[in-house]
């Protein structure tokens, strides 16, 4: 048990606060990194879209329990542990609620917060959790040398024109969707450790408490989430300012040095690139960080995870995953989509724009990967026969080689035709377009479609239909379309 902190720098958030037209998190959390306990309070102020109730996920209570599947275990791993959660004091507007529970997903009735909408537009919920972290490979765990909270705050489910988005946790993807807020997090962890997280963390103000503990206040403004590791002194760090961007790549005194250098430098480098192509990054920091686990590599505003087997071996091969990650900042983070709904547009874009950078870097080396993403995505016979599609819902996903297929490598050989045919100025000042058009918010698979369409002064559905929908019948006029783009 952690003892608790008083010291609050941030004003606590009140109703009568007005909201800049996004959403506000205030945070107050205490980690214990040797009995892997998390606790504190949060206060979400928001503009409720629906006058009844409002919904949160609050995803680590996908690993309250032991999950059973093959896909689980390949997220989790054989050996996985659960954890536990609890949330402790719920309240709206300061009345204690009682919230109805599905899964993930937390029902809140604003029943009692009517006043306040109908004065303010606006409803102030806070929440009190405890949580011990659950062991395994995925995005929220620990090992030795660090823990890493990814997807671990409660996040406001997005109401949007299709209503509520309230999917559960998939073991396929990245089963998130999130609206652009303010995070301001107080973290108070013992002195010894290290911390780094979506905030600017090298200007958080850090204050001395109480036994050894010592306080971070992490702020970050236009962000979708807020990811956090914490590490032991064994970790090291590379710094490199990238234009307007600190990029800092975390890693530990056991890795092999050469290789932590080499993802530090495919951060950086990459990083500059896509300010270059696709618009500025927003942020003053950018986190790469060497977790344990096993996921590869996982996306968040400002900070991406990286998996240690990234940090042993010296092969070039081994940079891909930081690059896209970093290609994520541009789609994902600046901007947002539903990547339930329409995972193929933010992973497609961001594995065009990674290979885009390495056959800039490389080209020799990386026609490899171009020619095997083309194969992959190009010999999809036996997915048109199965009825499966890039476009579909996460859950119709029967496992991760139809999702790696159909949601990297289709998206991916369609924008790289596109780009055989625009040439790669004019494809990427189209997605620079794009990045700007939606910076901040959120953009569906139609929304692209439509820019495209513009862009291309021809109706891009043909297109479309044969390679997001697999429908065979399409592939003359998807051709034809892509012939008449030459010109
Ligand atoms: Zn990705």
């Amino acid at each position: 048990m952690v003892l608790f902190c008083t010291a609050t720098v941030f004003p606590s958030v009140t109703s009568g606060e007005e909201l800049p037209g996004k959403n506000r998190y205030r945070a107050n959390v205490q980690i214990d990194p040797l009995s892997k306990h998390v606790e504190g309070s949060i206060t979400i102020l928001f503009r409720p879209q629906d006058p009844s109730q409002v919904y949160l996920h609050v995803y680590p209570y996908a690993f309250a329990e032991k999950k059973q599947g093959e896909q689980w275990e390949q997220l989790l791993g054989k050996d996985a542990l659960p954890g536990a959660y609890a949330i402790t004091k719920l309240s709206v507007e300061g009345h204690p609620v009682e919230p109805k529970r599905q899964g993930t997903l937390l029902e809140v009735s604003l029943e009692l917060a009517k006043d306040a909408v109908e004065k303010a537009g606006q409803v102030r919920l806070e929440l009190h959790f405890e949580m011990t972290l659950p062991r395994n490979n995925g995005r929220m765990s620990y090992d030795d040398h660090a823990l890493w909270l990814g997807n671990w705050l409660p996040v406001l489910a997005v109401h949007d024109k299709q209503g509520w988005n309230l999917e559960p946790y998939e073991p396929i993807g990245d089963p998130f969707y999130s609206e652009n807020a303010d995070y301001q997090i107080q973290v108070t962890l013992p002195d010894h450790y290290q911390l780094a997280s979506t905030a600017a963390d090298q200007e958080a103000m850090i204050k001395a408490t109480a036994q050894g503990q010592k306080t971070y206040q992490l702020e970050a403004g236009d962000v979708r989430d807020f990811a956090l590791v914490i590490m032991d002194q064994t970790y090291q760090i590379l710094e490199t300012k990238a234009d307007h961007t600190q990029v800092r790549t975390w890693f530990r005194s056991s890795d092999n040095a050469v290789a932590a250098k080499r993802q530090h430098e495919a951060a950086w480098q990459s990083l500059a690139y896509f300010n270059s192509q696709f618009g500025a990054y927003p942020y003053r920091e950018f986190d790469v960080v060497r977790t344990g686990g096993a996921i590869n590599g996982m996306e968040y505003p400002a900070i991406v995870f990286v998996d240690g087997s990234h940090f042993f071996s010296e092969r070039e091969s081994t940079i891909h995953t930081v690059v896209h990650e970093t290609a994520h900042q541009w789609f994902y983070g600046i901007v947002g989509n539903n990547q339930w709904r329409d995972a193929w547009l933010d992973e497609g874009l961001t594995e065009y724009a990674a290979i885009a950078f390495l056959s800039a870097k490389d080209p020799q080396y990386e026609a490899y990967r171009v020619w095997d993403r083309m194969l992959r995505g190009t010999t999809v016979s036996s997915y048109i026969e199965a009825n499966l599609r890039p476009w579909q819902p996460l859950s119709a996903f029967p496992d991760n080689r139809s999702y790696g297929d159909l949601v990297y490598s289709r998206p991916f050989s369609m924008m790289w035709m596109l780009r055989d045919a625009w040439g790669e100025k004019k494809l990427h000042a189209f997605l620079k377009a794009y990045v700007r058009t939606y910076r901040f918010g959120v953009a569906t698979g139609e929304d692209w479609i439509a820019l495209l369409t513009a862009e291309a002064g021809a109706d891009a559905k043909d297109f479309i239909d044969y390679w997001l929908y697999l429908n065979p019948k399409k592939r003359t006029a998807a051709e034809n379309w892509l012939e008449k783009q030459r010109q």
